[in-house]
């Protein structure tokens, strides 16, 4: 899609820290990172959010969750970690463009604020 900056990435036109790269699946560092480990992990074909998925999209979801589960080991989140995902305006969502946040490496409060 045009102007997202999410598609942006996945295509190269704008510089991530790339971490992990599959065929549909694109994972990076967030640029402001809230955690020792904090990734971004995208479908590389744009999706809103979570709220659009679609039945043809099961196949992407599970690539997202194998690169998170490969990544939390590779990242060493033995004690665990969390993963977000931010739909519309009362949950911040500020990139719509469908992305879990990876987040590990500190002791996170739950209910979240
Ligand atoms: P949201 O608020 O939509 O759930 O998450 C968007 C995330 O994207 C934020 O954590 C923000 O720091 C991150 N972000 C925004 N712009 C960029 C960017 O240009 N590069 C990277 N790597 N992360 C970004
Ligand atoms: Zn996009």
């Amino acid at each position: 899609v045009k102007d997202c900056l999410f598609c942006s990435i996945a295509d190269g036109g704008v510089d991530a820290d790339i971490v992990s790269s599959t065929s549909e699946v694109v994972a990076f560092r967030d640029i402001n990172p809230q955690s020792p480990t904090h990734v971004l992990v995208v479908p590389r074909r744009h999706i809103d959010s979570v709220a659009a998925l679609a039945a043809a999209d099961r196949d992407v979801l599970a690539d997202i969750f194998d690169v998170i589960a490969s990544l939390a080991r590779d990242e060493g989140l033995d004690e665990g970690y969390r993963v977000v995902t931010n739909v519309g305006p009362d949950a911040g969502q500020s990139v719509p463009h469908l992305h879990f946040h990876l987040m590990g490496g500190r002791r996170f409060s739950w209910p979240p604020g």
